[in-house]
């Protein structure tokens, strides 16, 4: 709705993969993602195949595709070693990563049934706490 002040992202050091007519293949660290050259914002150096430059997005966008890390801005370098999902107020997760995972604990797939017997323990656990603190 709110489209004018817009906050947004300056991503350096893009290189420009692929380009076809929709988007362009931006290599970002050691990420590669698509992006239609509609959300590439006023500051962008990149636009075709083979540039190497700065990426501008808007916040909300990069956000959605993981870019922003938390309280990302123009001069705050992006923190490569964290956690590449979102929590659930749609913010970057700041957790770092867990070892060859993209993901911290909290949001790797594969300790999602880790993650949820020791989530029951500490919803025990608390549950014991609350009862004690009533009694
Ligand atoms: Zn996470």
């Amino acid at each position: 709705m709110e489209h004018e002040n817009e906050k947004t992202v300056e991503i350096r050091d893009v290189t420009v993969m692929r380009q076809t007519d929709l988007a362009l293949l931006c290599r970002i660290e050691n990420l590669h993602l698509w992006i239609a050259p509609s959300r590439l914002q006023p500051g962008s150096t990149v636009a075709r195949k083979g540039d190497v430059g700065t990426l501008v997005l808007t916040h909300r966008f990069a956000v959605e595709r993981g870019l922003a890390s938390c309280g990302a801005s123009a001069n705050a370098p992006r923190r490569p070693t964290s956690c590449e999902s979102l929590r659930k107020d749609g913010l970057a997760c700041c957790t770092p990563r867990r070892h060859d995972s993209r993901f911290c604990f909290r949001h790797d797939p594969a300790t999602a049934n880790e993650r949820q017997t020791s989530e029951a323990r500490l919803a025990n656990s608390s549950a014991r706490r609350r009862g004690k603190l009533t009694q």
